[in-house]
C-alpha cells in the first residue's frame, strides 16, 4: 500500500503531534457547548443507530452533549476498523465539513443514546467566525482530522500500475487538492490483482478509483473522480455573486479570503487545484512570515481553508471558457455549459510553464518529461540521473529538491551562468551540491525513448566528455511561462503583445495615473473586470505580490460597487 501523506492545512507539526487524541478530538466544556448550542439543533440517537455514514454528501457536524459514539473507517472494500470513540464534549467532522462539498470519510454509530447538536456546514462557519477563540480550537482539530485522514490513506482506493500516467495525474490531482485517497499497485500490491479479478475489471479499464460510497470509476478524469467524491458540486446559476475570480493561485486565493472577509459574495473557478504555479513549488523561501520556508501546497492549503471559512465558494475542478462583458451583470461560461453571473469578475488565472520547441517533445510528456517536481516525481528519481532545464528560480528549487532524490542532476541552460537569472541564494546552495553538474550554453535538441518512456537526450551541443547524448530517463523543464487568457477572446479585455492582460493606465486611451495616485489600478479596459498576479501585464512574478494585488482589488471592487450604488449590507441576493 503507498501512501500519498501530503499536507493540507500547511502544519509542520510532527506526526507524534497530530495523532494527539488532546488535539484531534478536544473535548468542549460544558459552558462552551452552551455557547454554541444557537448555532445548531438539538437531536437525539437511540443506541445503535448510525448517525452519519461514510460516502454520503449530507453531513452535518455533531458536538456530543452526552453519550457515546463509535467512528469507524468505513472501509468497505478492505473491512471497517475503529478510529475513535467520542464522548460529551467531543464533536465530529473534518476540513471538507466546512465547505460542504465532500463525502463522509467514516461511519459513526451511536453505542450509547446520544444527544448531540447538529450544524449544518454554514452554521459551522458562523460559529467559528463569530466564537473565534472556540472557533479556532474546532478549524484546528478539523484540519489535523482532514491530515490524519492522508496519513492513513482514507477515502477512494486508486489501482492501477505505477508507471501509468492517468494514475499519476490522478494522485497529482487529489494530492494537490488535499484529498486523501490510498493507492494499490498492481506491480506490487497482490491485493490489487485480488480485488481487480474480483470486480471484473479489464486492464483497459485501469486505473480505477473506488469511492467510500461503492461508486467504482474506470479510468476517470478528474472532473468524474472530484464529482464522485462530492467537491465538485453544482454550480449556482441563480446567483449574481459580488466577485467571481478565475484562478485559485496565490492571486485568486488572496482575493477570495479578503472579499468573503469583508461580506462579499465569492466565486472562485479553478480548474485544476488551488495554489496555481506556486503549488508546484518545493520550496517557497522567500515569503514573508516563513523563515525556513514552505511548501506551495502547504501554503495553498492554507489559504483554501481561509478562504473556505469566509464563506468563499471554490468551484474545482471548473474551468472559465468565455467571458461575457456586453450586458451586466456579467457572465462567465464554463466548461460543460453552465454559465454563472457577478457583479465584478476577477482575473486570476496566471500563467502556465512554456513547451520549448523539442523533438519527440508530445510523446514523452509523462513519460519522462515533467513541467514540476513534487514529491510523486521525485520519488520515481531516487538513484537515477536527471536533467533539469532551465536557470530561473522556480528551476533552482527543482534542483536543491531533486538533488536530495536523484543520483545526479545534470542542469542545461543556455547562457554562462545563473547570475542574471536566478536569486543569490539558490545560486549559493546550488554550489554547495556535489550530485549537480551545470552545462552552460547548451539546449536540448531532439528526445529518443523506448517503451517504457524517456532513455536519452540529444543535445545542440556536446557535453566536456564529448558526447552530445545525456542518458536520462527524466528530464524537467522550466523554461518560462505563458499567460492563461485564451478564455479571455469573447470580451472586450485588452491584452498585450503577449497576450497578458492589461489595467490600469497601460489600457490604450487610459487616463495617465495620477500624480498623487496611492495604488496601481487593477481593471481592465472594461469596467468592472479586473486583473491581478502573474497575468496581469507588468505585474511581479512571484507570490507575495500576486497575494499582494489580491488584497489591493478588493478595496478597488468596494469602491466600484459604492460608486454604482450597490449596497454592500445585500450582496449575495438572488437575481
Ligand atoms: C515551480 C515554481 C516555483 C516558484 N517559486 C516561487 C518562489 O519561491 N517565490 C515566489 O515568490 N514565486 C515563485 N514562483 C512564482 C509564483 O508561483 C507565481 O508568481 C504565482 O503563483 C502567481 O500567482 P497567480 O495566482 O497570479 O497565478 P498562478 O499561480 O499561475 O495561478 C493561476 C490559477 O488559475 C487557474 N486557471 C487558469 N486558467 C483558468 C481558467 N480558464 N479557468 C479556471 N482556472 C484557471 C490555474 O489552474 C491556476 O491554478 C514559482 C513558480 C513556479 C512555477
Amino acid at each position: 500500500m503507498t501512501r500519498d501523506p501530503e499536507d493540507p492545512g500547511g502544519s509542520d507539526a510532527p506526526s507524534s503531534f497530530l495523532t494527539h487524541p488532546e488535539h484531534l478530538f478536544p473535548r468542549l466544556t460544558a459552558h462552551e457547548i452552551s455557547r454554541l448550542r444557537c448555532f445548531g439543533i438539538l437531536r437525539h440517537w437511540a443506541a445503535g443507530e448510525m448517525m452519519i455514514k461514510a460516502g454520503r454528501s449530507d453531513v452535518n457536524m455533531f458536538v456530543i452533549v452526552s453519550g457515546a459514539v463509535s467512528m469507524m473507517s468505513g472501509d468497505r472494500l478492505r473491512g471497517s476498523h475503529p478510529v475513535a470513540e467520542l464522548h460529551a464534549g467531543n464533536f465530529t467532522g473534518e476540513i471538507g465539513q466546512l465547505s460542504g462539498r465532500h463525502l463522509a470519510l467514516v461511519d459513526a454509530v451511536a453505542i450509547e443514546p446520544v444527544d448531540a447538536i447538529e450544524m449544518r456546514p454554514e452554521q459551522v462557519r458562523t460559529l467559528i467566525n463569530a466564537v473565534p477563540e472556540l472557533g479556532e480550537r474546532i478549524l484546528h482539530a478539523l484540519i489535523l482530522r482532514r491530515i490524519r485522514a492522508m496519513e492513513i490513506g482514507m477515502g477512494p482506493v486508486l489501482i492501477g500500475h505505477s508507471q501509468n500516467q492517468r494514475l499519476r495525474e490522478l494522485r497529482g490531482f487529489l494530492t494537490r487538492n488535499a484529498h486523501p485517497y490510498s493507492v494499490l499497485e498492481m506491480d506490487t500490491d497482490r491485493e490489487a490483482q485480488v480485488i481487480v479479478d474480483q470486480f471484473g475489471m479489464t486492464t483497459d479499464e485501469l486505473p480505477v478509483a473506488i469511492c467510500p460510497n461503492g461508486t467504482i470509476l474506470r479510468a476517470p478524469t478528474d472532473a468524474q473522480l472530484a464529482a464522485a467524491l462530492g467537491f465538485l458540486s453544482d454550480l449556482d446559476t441563480s446567483c449574481v455573486y459580488d466577485v467571481a475570480i478565475v484562478g485559485a493561485g496565490p492571486a485568486g486565493l488572496a482575493a477570495a479570503v479578503y472579499a468573503a472577509s469583508e461580506g462579499l459574495s465569492v466565486l472562485v473557478l479553478e480548474c485544476s487545484a488551488p495554489g496555481g504555479q506556486a503549488g508546484a513549488s518545493a520550496k517557497i523561501e522567500n515569503y514573508l512570515g516563513f523563515p525556513t520556508g514552505v511548501t506551495g501546497q502547504a501554503l495553498a492549503g492554507r489559504a483554501y481553508t481561509q478562504a473556505i471559512k469566509f464563506g468563499a465558494h471554490i468551484a474545482i475542478p471548473v474551468q472559465a471558457t468565455a467571458l461575457h462583458c456586453a450586458e451586466r451583470p456579467y457572465s462567465l461560461e464554463t466548461r460543460g455549459g453552465t454559465a454563472v453571473r457577478a457583479r465584478t469578475i476577477v482575473i486570476a488565472s496566471g500563467a502556465i510553464y512554456r513547451r520549448p520547441a523539442i523533438a519527440g517533445l508530445d510523446e514523452f510528456e509523462g513519460r519522462g518529461v515533467y513541467y514540476w517536481a513534487s514529491p510523486i516525481e521525485a520519488r520515481m528519481c531516487v538513484g537515477a540521473d536527471v536533467a533539469v532545464v532551465g536557470g530561473g528560480n522556480s528551476a533552482g528549487q527543482a534542483i536543491v529538491y531533486l538533488a536530495s532524490h536523484a543520483a545526479r542532476v545534470h542542469v542545461l541552460i543556455r547562457k554562462d551562468n545563473f547570475e542574471t537569472t536566478m536569486s543569490r541564494y539558490l545560486i549559493d546552495r546550488i554550489a554547495g551540491l556535489a550530485n549537480v553538474v551545470t552545462h552552460p550554453r547548451t539546449e536540448i535538441e531532439c528526445l529518443e525513448g523506448d517503451d517504457g518512456g524517456l532513455t536519452s537526450a540529444v543535445l545542440t551541443t556536446p557535453l566536456d566528455n564529448g558526447s552530445a547524448r545525456l542518458d536520462v530517463r527524466y528530464v524537467f523543464l522550466f523554461t518560462g511561462a505563458e499567460p492563461n487568457t485564451e478564455w479571455l477572446r469573447t470580451c472586450r479585455v485588452e491584452l498585450n503583445a503577449q497576450r497578458f492582460v492589461l489595467t490600469g493606465a497601460a489600457v490604450p486611451g487610459s487616463q495617465p495615473a495620477a500624480a498623487d495616485a496611492t495604488a496601481v489600478n487593477l481593471m481592465t479596459s472594461v469596467e468592472g473586470v479586473f486583473a491581478i498576479g502573474d497575468v496581469r501585464a507588468g505585474s511581479t512574478k512571484r507570490v507575495a505580490a500576486a497575494v499582494g494585488e489580491g488584497a489591493a482589488v478588493v478595496a478597488q471592487i468596494h469602491q466600484l460597487l459604492a460608486s454604482a450604488g450597490i449596497d454592500s449590507s445585500v450582496i449575495g441576493l438572488r437575481a
